[in-house]
């Protein structure tokens, strides 16, 4: 069933984006995957072809394009399997530069955004704590307001793009005592270079290993007051409100990914023979490729709806984008999961995109808010 969401526009962007992946993303993915890093050039690239910041206005360096706009961006930088691509741009171009747009004052508006449509800047954002992740309001980097600065001190963790990033949204305590807790959270812009702001450790991981993961350090780091994003006391719900474009965008990138390693297992399983027959004949193997098939397509249905219903600026949609979220990411688990199995000793190797998958989308129902706190989210939103 083709789910007519795209208009022509979309479609020859579309195929604008797709030819840019393959020319010049595709032939890398080993080389990046090897070294573990991204070249900034690539960001460039992008950037030249107008593929960042697109939605910006054009004051700022954007076309005004729509959020379906983005999704057709998201779901062929996907297909390019380059997983650290995906998640350092997702983040820096959908997630965090969002927050800039909206919540940033003008001066600062000019300062990053052009620059960030460009490839010229990375953003990165820093909630996660050692010790707090899920539990936002639980965070312990504070930032004490001293004349027309912020003294910022604290530490963030598993930070996207963190390493080479050079500007974080940090979430920090400007007021520690506040009661209700997340009632003291703010979101303050931190540019590289600042005194007191270091980069710790690029972590190792189980999977997207060219992505720029990072530790951030904070030791009376000094940023001007005006560096406020939004107001004193008001970054949790910024926070949760944003989280909403993350937990689309994410699912943006995951459904492709899910698409893909499908139709390389649909093609495998028919090339190769066991006892002397296509493993894909054997009536247990096909009902496995159905059932992700069918599976999948559902999902499919339910989040070009759910993208539509965004692009129309429905903002009453948490809920739901929270269901596709949790489902999407837990679907694309247990499809790599078959996949490999279906795969079999070739599943496991490395040269194989699909043993790669099954790491890379490991990551998703913990990222951007687990699949527990998804749940969470919908229970209350069902009054449990
Ligand atoms: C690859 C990757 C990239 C990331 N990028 C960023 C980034 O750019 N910026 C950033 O700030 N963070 C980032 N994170 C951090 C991510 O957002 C957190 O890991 C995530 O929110 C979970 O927090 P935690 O790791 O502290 O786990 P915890 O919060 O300690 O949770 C541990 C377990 O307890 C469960 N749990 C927690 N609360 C509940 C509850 N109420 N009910 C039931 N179970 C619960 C969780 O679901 C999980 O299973 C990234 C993480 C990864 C893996």
């Amino acid at each position: 069933m083709e789910l007519k969401i795209f208009n022509e526009e979309h479609e020859i962007y579309r195929r604008t984006v797709r030819q840019f992946m393959e020319k010049e993303v595709k032939p890398h993915v080993d080389e990046w995957r090897e070294k573990e890093l991204l070249p900034r050039e690539i960001w460039r690239k992008m950037g030249e072809q107008g593929f960042l910041g697109a939605y910006f206005p054009e004051e700022f360096g954007g076309f005004s394009a729509d959020f379906l706009t983005d999704v057709v961006f998201l779901e062929e930088l996907a297909r390019s399997q380059s997983t650290g691509l995906i998640g350092d741009v997702m983040v820096s171009n959908d997630v965090v530069a969002p927050y800039i747009l909206e919540f940033a004052p003008e001066e600062l508006k000019r300062e990053y955004l052009p620059r960030l449509a460009r490839g010229e800047c990375i953003a990165s954002v820093g909630i996660t704590e050692p010790g707090t992740g899920s539990d936002v309001a639980a965070i312990r980097t504070t930032a004490e307001k001293r004349g027309n600065e912020y003294v910022i001190n604290g530490q963030k963790t598993f930070v996207t793009g963190g390493f080479y990033a050079d500007v974080v949204v940090l979430a920090v305590k400007t007021n520690p005592e506040a009661k209700p807790a997340h009632s003291g959270i703010s979101l303050i812009l931190v540019p590289k270079g600042v005194p007191g702001f270091s980069v710790g450790r690029k972590l190792k991981k189980m999977g997207a290993h060219d992505s720029a993961t990072a530790e951030l350090f904070f030791e009376d780091c000094r940023v001007p007051a005006g560096n406020l994003l939004g107001t004193e006391g008001g970054g949790f719900v910024l926070i949760m409100q944003k989280f909403q474009r993350e937990r689309l965008v994410t699912v943006a990138t995951v459904l492709p990914a899910c698409e893909m390693i499908l139709e390389q297992t649909i093609n495998y399983c028919k090339e190769r023979h066991v006892f002397g027959k296509p493993v894909a004949s054997f009536q247990v193997n096909k009902h496995k490729l159905v059932e992700m098939a069918t599976e999948l397509e559902l999902a499919r249905t339910f989040c070009y709806q759910l993208y539509q219903e965004f692009n129309n600026g429905n903002q009453g949609l948490v809920k739901e984008i929270s269901m596709a979220k949790y489902w999407v990411s837990e679907l694309a688990n247990r499809m790599a999961y078959q996949c490999v199995q279906l795969f079999g000793g070739y599943g496991y190797m490395d040269e194989y995109p699909i043993s790669r998958a099954y790491t890379d989308l490991r990551a998703f129902p913990i990222v951007a808010g687990t699949t527990e706190i998804m749940k969470e989210i919908i229970a209350k939103t069902m009054g449990l």
